[in-house]
């Protein structure tokens, strides 16, 4: 086996994935300089990305902060909005005619649940009639009154409170590309890969393209997408399917536009329950971008069809849709020999809690913190961030499915989702400690987690996970505390909702003036 050092990356495709991670190898090492490593990306000039309108995570700030892109320029060039939340609509029970529930998953808690968990006296009915993301945040109301997480006067990048973004994944491909080529020192080329070629020891030597050539690298990054040309297709690593798990397998998305330019932004994703799935609702500065997420085993492509043009109502009228088929699972290897998957080539889970690109965000991170120098380094390195990442993908795949699993909805998809053999062991056995015991730190003892202990609490309690604490009472002996704190945070809510412009003002004033740079 040859052991040259590695200096020439080549990364097949320009999505999210691949312009993400093009960036962040070229920032980390240099390659603007002689001699440094060297990142070319190869994207298809004739193949689409699959952008619908994407919601990230609040890493998505530190990523863009990290690459020297300013929040400014990237909040108006990606049509870009301020996301705080999902509120979960009508997912708890299906609501009588006319009725709703809903429920909140937040970014920001005011205290540190490891440090005072507040979730046991809220429980008892220590702290009123509160839901539990009332008793622990503020963000609920903010967000019900369509509020930004900060003021034109915060710094590019710092909030009030925590938040993300919902982005245009096209127009975010675009800015990536040019911030990478003219500032980070990618080489970008423009052609369709045609072939993947092997070495002798079946590692990745170059790829032949339709119209450049053949192009040669050391290490090779797979990011075409469902395609997965290089892992999937040249080194055969299989796909391993989750749908036993995730019922959903279709997507039909509609983009819907603004009836004025002074339409209110919502500053949380809706994800709205329907009969075979849900519907996600999310407002970028100049549209918003739906699609309802379906199983087609419980609905027809027509019937999903139109109970998205119900959801929107008449302004769907002579608006497009479009069907998005979805393989939901992930590679059996994310990294083979000399080549690493990102993006949807390494993995598909239905996007109900936004995780792929924060995955992505984890991934390239990982790459370029365990970047191995030269071919033997490469397995070592291969071992652990398969490790790593198969961990995350299960966490996400339990995370995601109870939500479906702790829903009282009785339509047959929702029946069918609690299936106990549709059910993950990991899961089951997380509710199971869960009915005696209140969320705590013994159940996150990994620091990769995708998932923090605070959303779970915000999905169980949002949901009415019903807990009996009661044989262990005496540990929950704190009210005084807990009523303080509850306190504090109403005071802290009174203060902040004064401070903050609705999200649609903020963005006015953003494209008007801009924020102030870090
Ligand atoms: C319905 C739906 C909703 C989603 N919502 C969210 C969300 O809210 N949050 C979130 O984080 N993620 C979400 N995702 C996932 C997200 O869209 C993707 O993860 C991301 O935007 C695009 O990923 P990608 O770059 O891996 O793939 P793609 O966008 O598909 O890009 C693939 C690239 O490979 C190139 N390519 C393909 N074949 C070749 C070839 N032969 N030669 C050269 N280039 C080639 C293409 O031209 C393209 O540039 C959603 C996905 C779906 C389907």
């Amino acid at each position: 086996m040859t052991q040259q050092t590695v200096q020439q990356v080549v990364v097949v495709g320009g999505g999210t994935a691949g312009w993400l991670t093009a960036a962040n190898l070229a920032k980390r090492f240099n390659s603007t300089q002689p001699g440094s490593i060297q990142v070319t990306i190869v994207e298809s000039p004739d193949i689409p990305t699959i952008g619908v309108g994407e919601g990230t995570w609040p890493t998505m700030r530190k990523t863009l902060a990290n690459l020297g892109i300013s929040e400014t320029e990237f909040l108006v060039k990606c049509n870009a909005s301020l996301k705080q939340a999902t509120k979960f609509v009508n997912w708890r029970e299906t609501p009588a005619a006319g009725d709703s529930n809903h429920y909140y998953h937040l970014f920001t808690s005011v205290y540190d649940a490891s440090d005072f968990n507040l979730a046991p006296y809220w429980q008892r009915g220590d702290l009123g009639s509160s839901t539990y993301a009332q008793s622990v945040s503020v963000q609920g109301e903010v967000c019900e009154r369509k509020l930004a997480p900060k003021a034109i006067t915060h710094k590019e990048y710092e909030g009030a409170q925590n938040y993300a973004y919902h982005l245009d994944a096209g127009l975010f491909a675009d800015l990536l590309k040019q911030h990478a080529v003219e500032v980070l020192g990618v080489k970008h080329i423009a052609a369709n890969v045609s072939q993947v070629n092997l070495d002798k020891d079946e590692y990745i030597a170059s790829v032949t393209t339709d119209r450049s050539g053949v192009i040669e690298g050391d290490f090779f990054i797979d990011c075409t997408g469902f395609k997965c040309l290089l892992l999937g297709d040249a080194l055969g690593v299989k796909f391993k399917k989750v749908d036993n798990a995730l019922l959903t397998d279709h997507a039909v998305v509609m983009q819907v536009p603004y009836q004025d330019e002074q339409q209110e932004i919502a500053s949380c994703t809706i994800s709205t329950a329907q009969e075979a799935g849900w519907i996600w609702d999310i407002g970028l500065s100049n549209r918003r971008g739906t699609g309802y997420v379906y199983s087609s085993k419980f609905t027809s492509h027509e019937q999903a069809e139109q109970t998205l043009r119900d959801y929107v109502g008449p302004e769907s009228e002579g608006l497009m849709t479009r069907v998005i088929p979805m393989n939901i699972g992930y590679r059996e290897k994310f990294w083979h020999k000399n080549c690493l998957a990102v993006g949807l080539s390494a993995a598909f889970i239905e996007p109900l809690e936004a995780s792929a690109i924060f995955l992505m965000e984890a991934a390239s991170n990982m790459l370029c913190d365990l970047f191995p120098r030269d071919r033997q380094a490469m397995a070592v390195v291969e071992k652990k961030f398969n490790q790593s990442f198969q961990f995350r993908w299960n966490k996400t795949i339990d995370f995601i499915k109870m939500h479906y699993v702790l829903s009282q909805r009785t339509e047959p998809f929702w029946l069918a989702n609690q299936h106990q053999e549709t059910i993950p062991e990991t899961l089951t056995e997380l509710l199971e400690r869960w009915r005696y015991h209140p969320v705590s730190d013994y159940d996150f003892d990994n620091v990769y987690e995708p998932f923090p202990m605070e959303s779970y609490q915000y999905v169980l309690y949002g949901m009415g996970f019903k807990q009996d604490l009661s044989f262990n009472a005496g540990r929950y002996s704190k009210s005084a505390q807990a009523i303080q704190n509850f306190n504090n945070v109403q005071h802290i809510a009174q203060q902040v909702e004064s401070k903050l412009p609705s999200n649609r003002d903020l963005l006015n004033k953003v494209n008007q003036y801009g924020f102030q740079k870090l």
